[in-house]
C-alpha cells in the first residue's frame, strides 16, 4: 500500500511572513489527520522559516525546489544537498519542466542531482512529462521512457523506492488544462511498467508516482482514485492554504 504524497510547489512565491501566515491556516484546516504525507516546497529563502514552523508535525515535511550536484565549491548561486539537509529538508524537486525549459537542465544533469540527493539522504521528486507537440506526435511513451532511463540511471532498487516520480505533462502545468483521469492513469501505468522493466516488479509496486498539472480541489478526487496515481505535485492551487488543504483531504477520499 503506497501512502499518498501531496506536495505544494510554491515556485518563486512567498516571503517568510507570508509562509508563516499560510502555515497557520493550513494546520488549522488539516486537523490531526495523518493519512496523507504533505510536503511544503518553498523558495530557498523561506525554507528555514517553514522548517521551524512544521517541526512539530509528523505529517508535514519540507522540500526544496532544486539543488546542485556538487558538494561545495565555486558554483555561485547554487546550494548543495548537505546545505538543504542542514535546514531539515527531506525532499527535493529535480528536473521540473521549468528547470528543463528555462534553465536548460538535461536528463544527464537531473541524473547527477538525483544521485547526489540520495547520497545525502534527501528524497528526490523527479519530474518527467511530455510537451503538447510530443503528445500530438504520439511520442508520450518514448519521451517518458527516455526521461526515466536518463534521469534515474544507475539508481539501485532501494534508492528507486525512495525516489518519488512526478508525471507532469508540460501542457497541463499552469495552463488550467488538466490531463483527464484516464490520460493520467495511462501514463502512470506506463511509468510503473517501465520501472518494472528497468528495475523489477516489487520495486515498481513501491514507487510513488505523483500527478502534476493544474490540480485543484475540484479535480483531485477523480485523479487520486486512479490505481497508479499516488499523490500530486501542486503549483498554482498550492498558494492558497485552504485550497491546498482541500486537495490533501480529497486525495484521502474525504
Ligand atoms: C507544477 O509546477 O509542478 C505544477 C503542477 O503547476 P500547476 O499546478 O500550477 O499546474
Amino acid at each position: 500500500m503506497r501512502k499518498k504524497i501531496i506536495a505544494a510547489n510554491w515556485k518563486m512565491n512567498m516571503s517568510c511572513a507570508e509562509a508563516a501566515a499560510y502555515l497557520e491556516i493550513l494546520f488549522r484546516e488539516l486537523g490531526q489527520d495523518e493519512e496523507v504525507e504533505v510536503v511544503i516546497i518553498p523558495p530557498f529563502t523561506a525554507i528555514s522559516k517553514v522548517s521551524e514552523l512544521v517541526s512539530h508535525s509528523q505529517q508535514v515535511k519540507v522540500g526544496a525546489q532544486n539543488m546542485y550536484f556538487e558538494k561545495a565549491g565555486a558554483f555561485t548561486g547554487e546550494v548543495s544537498a548537505a546545505m538543504l539537509r542542514e535546514l531539515f529538508v527531506r525532499y527535493v524537486v529535480l528536473g521540473h519542466s521549468e528547470r528543463r525549459a528555462i534553465f536548460g537542465e538535461s536528463d544527464e544533469t537531473v541524473n547527477k542531482k538525483t544521485r547526489a540527493a540520495h547520497e545525502a539522504v534527501l528524497k528526490p521528486i523527479v519530474c518527467i512529462g511530455e510537451t503538447l507537440t510530443e503528445r500530438e506526435a504520439g511520442k508520450v511513451e518514448e519521451v517518458l521512457e527516455r526521461q526515466i532511463r536518463g534521469s534515474l540511471a544507475g539508481l539501485g532498487a532501494k534508492e528507486m523506492t525512495e525516489t518519488v516520480l512526478a508525471y507532469e505533462p508540460v501542457w497541463a502545468i499552469g495552463t488550467g488544462r488538466t490531463a483527464s483521469p484516464a490520460q493520467a492513469q495511462e501514463a502512470h501505468a506506463f511509468i510503473r511498467k517501465t520501472i518494472a522493466a528497468v528495475w523489477d516488479a516489487p520495486t515498481a509496486e513501491k514507487v510513488r508516482i505523483q500527478y502534476g498539472g493544474s490540480v485543484k480541489p475540484e479535480n483531485t478526487a477523480s485523479l487520486m482514485s486512479q490505481p497508479d496515481i499516488d499523490g500530486a505535485l501542486v503549483g498554482g492551487a498550492s498558494l492558497d492554504p485552504r485550497a491546498f488543504a482541500q486537495i490533501v483531504q480529497h486525495s484521502a477520499g474525504k
